[in-house]
């Protein structure tokens, strides 16, 4: 069995959650095991090995799962991006286009610096809209991303497509 094929059987898809119509991937179950939990994170920081990274931003919230262990192993500090009204101290903020509406991000004020390098982790990318919103925000703020990094990627959905060509983007599993 390869790798890749251990990781995914430990991805469960859920139908009809959390609207009808849509598969959920869930990442539980790579969290839950012992050893797939050390081995994921590991996996995860590989390809940024000896990058420059002064933060993991992790977004709400799932990325916070995987993020702060690959911010640990990286030797980095890791910065939450929630959704409004979620983190007590003074906050910047960033509205993206939703399907049908808008949502915004939020992150301290006083966590990521001009300068600053920034590794972005979520646990999936699907439209890339979440991302490419987080971008905004950090670069409103003056940091410099170095690149993205996925769990899981949906690469029917084209995501990468609105995320810096320059950059690496690394996903440990493409479905
Ligand atoms: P995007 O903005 O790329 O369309 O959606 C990505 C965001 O939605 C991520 O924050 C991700 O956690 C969440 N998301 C969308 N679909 C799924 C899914 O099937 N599984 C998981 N785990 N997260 C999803």
């Amino acid at each position: 069995k390869s790798l890749r094929d251990l990781l995914l059987g430990n991805v469960r898809s859920v139908p009809n959650f959390p609207k009808p119509g849509i598969i959920f991937k869930d990442i539980t179950p790579l969290l839950q095991d012992r050893y797939l939990l050390e081995l994921t994170s590991r996996l995860l920081a590989e390809p940024f090995r000896g990058a420059k990274i002064d933060f993991v931003a992790g977004l709400e919230s799932r990325g916070f799962l995987f993020g702060t262990n690959l911010a640990q192993d990286l030797h980095a500090g890791f910065v939450p991006i929630r959704k409004p009204g979620k983190l007590p101290a003074s906050t910047h903020s960033i509205e993206y286009e939703l399907e049908y509406g808008t949502d915004s991000l939020e992150v301290h004020t006083d966590s990521i610096q001009s300068g600053d390098n920034v590794l972005i982790h979520d646990d999936l990318m699907a439209t890339g809209g979440t991302s490419a919103a987080a971008s905004n925000l950090i670069r409103k703020m003056g940091g410099n991303i170095i690149g993205y990094s996925f769990v899981m990627e949906i690469s029917a959905l084209g995501g990468r497509r609105f995320l810096d060509q320059n950059l690496p983007v690394h996903s440990l599993l493409k479905v």
